[in-house]
């Protein structure tokens, strides 16, 4: 389980924390409701659901759905929502009812709030809708995820009986538990690899078969909508012996974005968003989050695993990772300097930049002008390399400021878990 980081309270889902997948990352993101949409198009089962958005609609709505219970979930993008707590006080992204009136009521208790996971924010995401679905009697919680992974070349599928709330641990403490599985991108699971992987997840008798096919769907699905990963937690059983998807979360890839125009033009989901990805996806930045206290700017995801490495074989965490990728100006440099250190966990930052498409000295420039804007107030340390780079290192060194300029990437990590004392 090499792809497996250090599980601990972060950022999003377990694959972001995978350093194999860092060059994955992409802006597009579907709310669950969204998700489940294209679930149902391929013949997943899912519970049924109607979106409710504080609208005067939403009584209505409420008034003609009927169900002998109901789950009020809350719209974000990002997990751990059952465990969460609203900016009011309020306990719980996730509730259960029977009552409509208070089914009502619970999602107005959501909506115009801001919800804190483990995943999100401190500060939280602000929830502008509600699912309301029909709730199922789970007897089993299991977990299944497929993602294209560097490792194998191709897709894998991740799956675990442990299911629910907290897969991170599962892979930390008990990683036999685990189970990954190489894909043919060609075809589709043969039976024998779906029957294996049900039964690993203790399915048994009719729930069996029928895991096996929810399995193959989801995997008809992965391919057919250019999916980077597809997160079920949990794959459930329920008394009556059905096997449902009740939470999903898909990630794209945005190269696809030509032919998958549909998927493409739901994402309207900014303010739902992690607000520091939203503004770096809009300054073309890539942001990561991540558990430690050493912020980091790098261009390009090799240098971003490779620092990441580096930070970690010298005993540091990294908090973060700005990607300001080849083409990089000033401003850009400045913009994700700002988003670093908007990191109270930030505690250093280190700046590892190689220059090859990049100018040293446009990174430089940006550097000096936003320390300075920023009146930054953490140790800085910057390891450039390639063009421009003496150019870079005068600008740096004319500025005044206390910056640390590094030989080279392990000095730069050195320096920068160094500078945390
Ligand atoms: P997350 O907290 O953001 O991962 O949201 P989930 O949709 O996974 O819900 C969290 C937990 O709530 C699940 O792991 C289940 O234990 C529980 N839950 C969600 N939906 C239902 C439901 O329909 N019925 C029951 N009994 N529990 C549910
Ligand atoms: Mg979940």
């Amino acid at each position: 389980m090499s792809f497996l980081l250090k599980a601990a309270a972060s950022s999003r889902q377990l694959i972001y924390k995978a350093p194999t997948q860092l060059q994955q990352l992409r802006h597009l993101n579907l709310l669950e409701f969204q998700s489940k949409d294209l679930l149902q198009k391929y013949g997943v089962a899912i519970q049924q659901f109607k979106v409710l958005d504080n609208s005067k609609n939403d009584a209505e709505t409420v008034k003609t759905f009927d169900c002998p219970e109901y789950v009020v979930k809350a719209q974000i993008l990002a997990g751990g929502r059952g465990k969460g707590v609203f900016d009011s006080g309020f306990k719980g992204g996730v509730h259960i009812t029977s009552n409509k009136n208070e089914a009502l009521s619970l999602s107005r208790q959501m909506i115009g709030h801001r919800l804190i996971t483990k995943q999100t924010p401190k500060s939280g995401i602000l929830v502008n809708k509600v699912m309301l679905a029909r709730s199922v009697n789970i007897t089993r919680e299991t977990y299944l995820c497929i993602l294209l992974d560097r490792e194998h070349n191709g897709p894998v599928l991740i799956a675990s009986p442990a299911g629910g709330v907290d897969i991170e641990a599962v892979a930390e403490q008990t990683p036999e538990k685990i189970k990954t599985v190489p894909l043919d991108i060609g075809k589709p699971i043969p039976e024998a690899t779906l029957l294996e992987v049900a039964k690993f997840l203790e399915f048994k008798g009719d729930a069996l078969k029928r895991c096996a096919d929810e399995v193959q769907k989801l995997y008809t699905l992965f391919k057919a909508v250019d999916a980077v990963q597809i997160e079920i937690n949990p794959l459930a059983e329920t008394d009556n012996g059905e096997v449902i998807s009740v939470d999903a979360k898909l990630n794209f890839d945005d190269n696809a974005q030509f032919r998958q125009k549909e998927i493409f033009a739901m994402d309207v989901n900014e303010e739902e968003s992690d607000p520091r990805e939203v503004e770096a996806a809009k300054h073309n930045l890539n942001y990561v989050a991540m558990d430690g206290n050493i912020g980091c700017l790098v261009n390009g995801a090799g240098l971003a695993m490779a620092t990441m490495d580096i930070i970690k074989l010298n005993g540091g965490e990294p908090a973060n990772f700005l990607d300001v990728g080849g083409g990089v100006n000033e401003e850009q440099v400045a913009k994700a300097f700002e988003i670093l250190t908007a990191d109270p966990k930030v505690k250093s930052i280190l700046v590892n930049v190689f220059g090859g498409i990049v100018n040293c000295a446009t990174v430089a420039n940006g550097i000096v002008s936003a320390s300075k804007k920023l009146q930054l107030n953490v140790p800085l340390v910057v390891r450039l390399e390639g063009t421009n780079v003496i150019k870079a290192r005068e600008i740096l060194q004319n500025s005044g400021l206390p910056i640390q300029t590094a030989k080279d990437l392990d000095d730069a990590a050195t320096l920068a878990v160094a500078a945390l004392k």
